[in-house]
């Protein structure tokens, strides 16, 4: 199965892609996680859109579309993929649908998860994650149990350089003008479920699996 997570920062992707992952058995793969794990290693890529992501902006579509068909090429991805944060643009969604083509596959569902705008500014602004493994916490509504640490790993909890207010702004600006019209791309083929993410994590979950035809036992 080749599902889409859409949603804006902070919607509750990379939960929801965790749940799916346990869920259903296949891999997830984050485009914000990739580009970040090429800046922190100093690779050619990692340089090249540094800058964008510091500044909130979106990286240009020929880097990100290369960056990421060649990870579903994997093995690891060949019994299906979690794809999260891409495609953020239209034609990333032409070039995802002509690279799976040629791969014999194709998009099965784009997942949705709708949270108001208001919410997303206050749930990012509380954003925290592990330096090891990038957990996510939000001191109001998922704090660790000890303050700026990791249950999961231990590690230090930081603030993502892109989460600052003035970038948390136009990263929002960017998702309700582009990258919602990967919703509407997708709507076309029939293939969105539009979930409320405007609720508990767990009910989110139990609405996705739902909405999937999955059973929700094992989603917790
Ligand atoms: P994320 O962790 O998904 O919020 O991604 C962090 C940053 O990486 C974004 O603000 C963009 O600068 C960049 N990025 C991630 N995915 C894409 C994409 N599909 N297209 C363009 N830029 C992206």
């Amino acid at each position: 199965m080749n599902l889409l997570l859409i949603g804006a920062q902070g919607s509750g992707k990379g939960t929801q892609a965790s749940v799916l992952v346990k869920r259903l058995g296949i891999q997830h793969l984050s485009s914000g996680d990739l580009f970040r794990s090429a800046i922190d290693q100093g690779t050619p890529t990692g340089l090249a859109v540094k800058d964008f992501i510091d500044r909130g902006e979106l990286v240009p579509d020929a880097l990100t579309i290369q960056l990421v068909v060649d990870q579903l090429k994997l093995p690891e991805f060949q019994p299906g993929v979690i794809l999260d944060g891409f495609p953020r643009t239209r034609d990333q969604a032409r070039a995802l649908d002509k690279a799976l083509a040629e791969l014999g596959r194709g998009i099965d569902r784009a997942i949705y998860l709708h949270v108001p705008r208001e919410q997303l500014m206050d749930r990012l602004m509380g954003r925290y994650v592990c330096v090891a493994h990038q957990h996510v916490y939000n001191l109001k509504s998922n704090p660790p149990q000890v303050a700026g640490v990791c249950d999961l790993d231990g590690s230090e909890l930081v603030q993502r350089s892109d989460d600052k207010p003035e970038k948390i702004e136009r990263r929002l600006q960017i998702f309700f003008e582009q990258t919602i019209q990967v919703v509407h791309y997708y709507r076309a083929q029939h293939k969105v479920i539009e979930i409320d993410g405007n609720q508990p994590i767990a009910s989110v979950s139990t609405e996705l699996l739902r909405g999937l035809g999955v059973a929700a036992e094992g989603a917790a």
